[in-house]
């Protein structure tokens, strides 16, 4: 091994859900600060953060893109590596919600390590038509022993923290 990769660790990151739960627009909102009415499922992305910490590399990857036709690439080749997933669901569709605690098992199936979950529920700016409220959530996520954010990718609220917290909290991860 290159010398220089020993102290470079990689941590891939993705967000999953159910559909139009709202992945795309958290993805934009993060990474290019913006929000539009409806994204079109084509294309892939990946953006990286690189945190340097004394000797080390700690190297962010996010992926976003699971368009209907690659769905089966990202589920054999990425999501078998993913460190981190943010499950999503929309906080006006009780459905998605229901979906929350199978994707966190087949995920963790699918897995060849052991992932970390984190819980959103998104579209949280549409308060007045919600049908699960913020205590649910978090006692969903509380339950799993998981970290739980209410976030809007419409108004940037929590959107940040959210990936500051999932930042910070690999950071201090000990195998890392
Ligand atoms: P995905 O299928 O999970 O990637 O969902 P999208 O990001 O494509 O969003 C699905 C729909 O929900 C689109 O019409 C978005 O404009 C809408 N949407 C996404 N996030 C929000 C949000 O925070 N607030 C509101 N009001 N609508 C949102
Ligand atoms: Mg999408």
């Amino acid at each position: 091994m290159d010398n220089n990769n020993i102290n470079k660790k990689v941590i891939k990151c993705i967000l999953i859900g159910d559909f139009s739960v709202g992945k795309t627009s958290i993805y934009k909102r993060q990474f290019y600060n913006s929000f539009q009415g409806n994204y079109t499922q084509i294309g892939a992305d990946l953006k990286t953060k690189i945190v340097q910490i004394e000797d080390k590399s700690i190297i962010f990857q996010f992926f976003e893109g699971c368009s209907y036709y690659r769905k089966h690439i990202f589920e054999n080749i990425i999501y078998k590596q993913v460190d981190v997933f943010v499950v999503v669901y929309d906080i006006t569709n009780r459905e998605t919600f229901e979906s929350v605690f199978q994707l966190c098992q087949d995920y963790s199936k699918k897995s060849t390590q052991d992932p970390v979950f984190i819980i959103a529920g998104s579209k949280q700016d549409l308060y007045d038509e919600r049908q699960i409220s913020y205590q649910e959530g978090s006692e969903l996520a509380k339950s799993l022993g998981f970290a739980f954010f209410e976030i809007s990718a419409k108004t940037g609220y929590q959107v940040e923290e959210l990936f500051e917290y999932l930042i910070k909290y690999m950071i201090n991860l000990d195998k890392y």
